[in-house]
Order: structure tokens, then C-alpha cells, then sequence
């Protein structure tokens, strides 16, 4: 069987085939190359030592304690500047769930492939004789497309239990089904996740949820026990049932919500939002006696919250967790576009912020597919954007003042958090009416507000935001009463 290797990896596995090693292709490559996909990365294997593989190339690097050498080509193809180059390896003693105790290398490619997580990964490819060594049965597997552990799944996840949430990953990304077997031994063994670094969990997650089927993955990793370890939370949401507007459980809601995002293929930050926007109900469930009905008071403060300590958890960039939260924090904005103010419109946008506004939206598609009702209208969701658009003619940031710190100073203010405030109280009265944006009128309320104690700048910022809050459960009640939700 030939498969379409690209020169460079061919030229790579001939240099050391000259030299009397051996040398195959091995892992996803090989996997990807048989389901006809583009590979990610070109891993090669060989019976050379590290020391023996930079020898035969003129640039290499080699700093880690696998013997992993990289290669770096002339290649254009990113996926192709720099080859990985590891000696066979055989696993040795594991006591921790983790990482072997040492790397031992061996001669031979046997060794090698029972070490590897699964059977459709376990495959090596020599490239000039067009001929694979399939030990373990990771063809058939390909062909039943099953996920299967390589050997006893039970030691093997013993010994590295990220595997676990690999077999998960890798169903994701490739919509296979995991064998009996392995999926019995993960549901034994899904406590030992535990051991495992956060950052090796959020890589396998991310992955999960950045895959075309990130829902089914996530109901698998229920079933089996280990989204326990990924996602507490997640598990809690379990069986909380919603209001009458809802057709499922929380869980349910915030999965659906997710693979809409999925199907969209929007970016991590909206899958991320999608998924825990209402991470926040379940402790804030409330019987309301009057209404006959489950309430959520205030899940969105609580859920951002939470969902800024989950993604702490796991580690995640503080931009991309900075982004989410204040998604979810917003997530309840009033979009109704025959009723919003424009007034409505800026202060949504001043929240988010104006890079943030379309995944606001976005968000707001997926929790609306998610609860099974039908999808907004695209002609009500234009109407909304063309609004947005309006507003951002209008000031809806500090920045955008007609005045800014330096001037309050030249009027006499000295430098300080004051300054900070006076300017959001004045940005407050801006946002209910932009014709107040002019320098005279700024200046003149600005003098007013330097004649404000420390206390009653305070104060008249946090009335702004009780304002806002009232505003926004006023906007809110309406959207309920319109769409008979709570
Ligand atoms: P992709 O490149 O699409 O992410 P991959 O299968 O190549 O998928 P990598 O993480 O790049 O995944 O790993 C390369 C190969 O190394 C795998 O195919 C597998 O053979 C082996 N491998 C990776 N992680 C483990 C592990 N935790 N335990 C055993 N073998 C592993
Ligand atoms: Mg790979």
C-alpha cells in the first residue's frame, strides 16, 4: 500500500535509512494518512539515539526527556518545519498514573507500538517500502472505527490515565465509537483523572470542545464518569429542571447550546460561553410559589463567577477566560428589537464591550437553539445588529468621552482614582444621552462633580449601577412577559 508521504518526510527517513537505521512513520500520521486526513504533524520513529539522529541532520533541537529530537526542514508547510524524530521507546515502571518513572529506549519497533495509547495510533509506516506494521489490529479498528486501547486498558490507563480522556478526544474529533472494553475499564478507572496536571486535561478538553461533536463527547465522558473530573459543575446541572420554557434539564440545555456553536463553527470563546452560561442555575434555583415556576435569579452574576473559577481551574488563557465570563455575565440583555432603546443598545455594548458585541449575539443564538424553541427570526436579529450599529455611532466607552483624565486635571483635579470615577459617572449620563458628549457640557458637569466628596462619587457610582440593575430586571420581565419565559 502507498500512501502520499510528502518529500521532505521522505527525504527525512531515507537520510536515515542510508545510515542503517530504521525509520517509520508512526501515530496520527499514519492514523490520519489510511482515513484520508490531512495529518496535523509528521511524527517519525526510528532505532537511532537522539544523539545519533543529530548527527545525520545539519539543524536539530533537543530539549526534552523523551529523545524526542526536532528536525527543522526547509519546508514552507508549517505542519512540515519541523519534524519530531524519537527513538523506539519502551514504557517503563509507572507509580503515579502519570508518567513513567524513566524513558528507556529500545531497538525495537515493537516495543515501541505497545507503549502507544490505541490501536488506530499504534500503526508504523516504513515510506520507502510502502509498507505497514499493524501489531496490534489498528486497521480493522480504523474500519470499524472504534477506539481501542492498545493491550490491557486497564494497565494502560493505570499507567497514563489522560488516556482516558484521549479515547474521549480522539471519538470527538474522528466520530468513532470506544470499544467495550476500553470503556468499561475508563469507567472504572475515571477517579485516576484526578492525578492528572490540569494543563494535560484543558489540552485534551479544549480539543474536545474546539471538535465537530463536542455534545456526544461530552454525554460519553458523563456516562463513563470522568466528566466528573473534567467539569464538576457540568455534572451538577444533571436533572435541574427549567421553567415551562424549556424542554431539558440544564445539562441538556447547555450541550445543545454548545454543538449549535459547534455546528457554526464558531471560535473556543463562544463554545466556552455556550457551555457554562448557565453553570450558574442550579444554585440559584428558586420555587416560586406566586409563579408556579422555578426561577434563576441572578444565575448570570453567580454563573460568571463560577465559570471564571472553572476555567481558572483548568487553566485556560486569562484572555480567553476575561472574554467568557463577561459573555455569560451579559448573556440575559434584552434584544427585543421592537422594544430596546438605543439607550438599551449602548449600555449592552458598553458591557461587553464593541469587540464583543457580535459573540454576544451569538451566544444568544445558541442558548435559543439550545432550549428547542425556534430560532430567532433572521430578520429580528438584523433589525437588532443594525441598531448596534446605530448605538456605536454614539460614545459607549470612557475613551470616547469629549473629555478625558488630562483635562479634568487642567480643571483642577488632581491625579487619583477620583479622576477614574468622575469620568464613568460622566460616561453614566452620556450613554442616556449623547448629545450630552460635548466639551463645554462635559467640563460644566465635571466641575460639579470635582465639588463631590470621596463618599458621594462613590455613591453615585454604585447608584449607577443599582440603576442599571433595575433597568436591566425591568428589560428583563418585559422579555419574559413577551415570550411567556422566565
Ligand atoms: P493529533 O496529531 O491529531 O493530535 P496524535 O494521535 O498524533 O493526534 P499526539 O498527541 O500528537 O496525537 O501523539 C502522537 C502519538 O503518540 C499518538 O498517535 C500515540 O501513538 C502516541 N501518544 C500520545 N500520547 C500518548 C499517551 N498519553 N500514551 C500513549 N501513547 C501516546
Ligand atoms: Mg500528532
Amino acid at each position: 500500500m502507498k500512501l502520499s508521504v510528502p518529500a521532505e518526510i521522505q527525504v527525512l527517513s531515507e537520510t536515515l535509512k542510508k545510515a542503517g537505521f530504521e525509520a517509520y512513520l508512526v501515530g496520527g500520521c499514519v492514523r490520519d494518512l489510511l482515513l484520508e486526513r490531512e495529518p496535523k504533524d509528521w511524527d517519525i520513529t526510528t532505532n537511532a539515539k537522539p544523539e545519533e539522529i543529530q548527527k545525520l541532520f545539519s539543524e536539530t533541537f533537543y530539549e526534552n526527556d523523551f529523545g524526542t529530537v526536532g528536525v527543522v526542514t526547509e519546508s514552507e508547510n508549517p505542519r512540515l518545519k519541523v519534524v519530531e524524530i524519537t527513538p523506539y521507546r519502551i514504557e517503563g515502571k509507572y507509580s503515579n498514573a502519570r508518567h513513567p518513572d524513566e524513558v528507556k529506549f529500545s531497538d525495537t519497533l515493537s516495543d515501541d507500538l505497545k507503549r502507544r495509547d490505541f490501536t488506530i495510533n499504534a500503526i508504523a509506516y516504513d515510506a520507502s517500502e510502502g509498507k505497514l506494521i499493524d501489531e496490534h489490529g489498528g486497521q480493522e479498528d480504523l474500519k470499524r472505527r472504534v477506539i481501542a486501547a492498545v493491550g490491557d486498558s486497564e494497565e494502560r490507563f493505570k499507567e497514563d490515565a489522560l488516556r482516558m480522556l484521549r479515547a474521549i478526544r480522539l471519538s470527538a474529533e474522528l466520530d468513532f465509537a470506544i470499544d467495550a472494553k476500553t470503556a468499561a475499564a475508563i469507567a472504572n478507572d475515571a477517579p485516576l483523572l484526578e492525578k492528572i496536571s490540569r494543563e494535560r486535561v484543558r489540552d485534551e478538553f479544549v480539543r474536545v470542545i474546539q471538535s465537530p461533536r463536542p455534545m456526544q463527547a461530552l454525554y460519553v465522558a458523563e456516562k463513563l464518569g470522568i466528566l466528573k473530573y473534567v467539569i464538576p459543575e457540568l455534572v451538577e446541572a444533571i436533572g435541574v429542571d427549567q421553567n415551562q420554557a424549556h424542554a431539558f434539564d440544564v445539562f441538556e440545555h447547555l450541550l445543545r447550546s454548545l454543538q449549535h456553536a459547534a455546528d457554526k463553527e464558531w471560535p473556543l470563546e463562544i463554545r466556552l460561553a455556550a457551555l457554562l452560561h448557565d453553570i450558574g442555575k442550579p444554585p440559584t434555583r428558586r420555587w416560586s410559589d406566586e409563579k408556579k415556576d422555578w426561577t434563576f435569579h441572578g444565575h448570570e452574576v453567580v454563573g460568571a463567577k463560577m465559570a471564571k473559577k472553572i476555567m481558572r481551574d483548568l487553566r485556560l488563557p486569562s484572555e480567553t477566560i476575561e472574554i467568557v465570563t463577561s459573555l455569560i455575565r451579559w448573556h440575559m440583555f434584552f434584544s427585543d428589537p421592537d422594544q430596546v432603546t438605543l439607550s438599551a443598545v449602548r449600555r449592552t455594548i458598553a458591557n461587553v464591550g464593541v469587540d464583543h458585541i457580535k459573540e454576544l449575539l451569538n451566544l444568544r443564538i445558541c442558548d435559543r437553539i439550545g432550549t428547542g424553541r425556534p430560532k430567532e427570526q433572521p430578520f429580528r436579529l438584523r433589525k437588532y445588529m443594525s441598531m448596534v450599529d446605530e448605538a456605536m455611532r454614539d460614545p459607549i466607552s470612557v475613551a470616547m468621552l469629549k473629555i478625558n483624565g488630562s483635562r479634568l486635571m487642567e480643571l483642577g483635579e488632581p491625579a487619583g482614582p477620583r479622576i477614574g470615577w468622575i469620568l464613568h459617572a460622566l460616561l453614566e449620563e452620556v450613554l442616556d444621552d449623547p448629545k450630552k458628549n460635548t466639551e463645554e457640557a462635559l467640563e460644566n458637569r465635571a466641575r460639579e462633580l470635582m465639588k463631590m466628596t470621596e463618599g458621594e462619587l462613590k455613591e453615585m457610582g454604585e447608584k449607577g449601577k443599582e440603576r442599571k440593575g433595575e433597568e436591566e430586571k425591568a428589560e428583563i420581565q418585559q422579555l419574559r412577559m413577551k415570550h411567556h419565559v422566565s
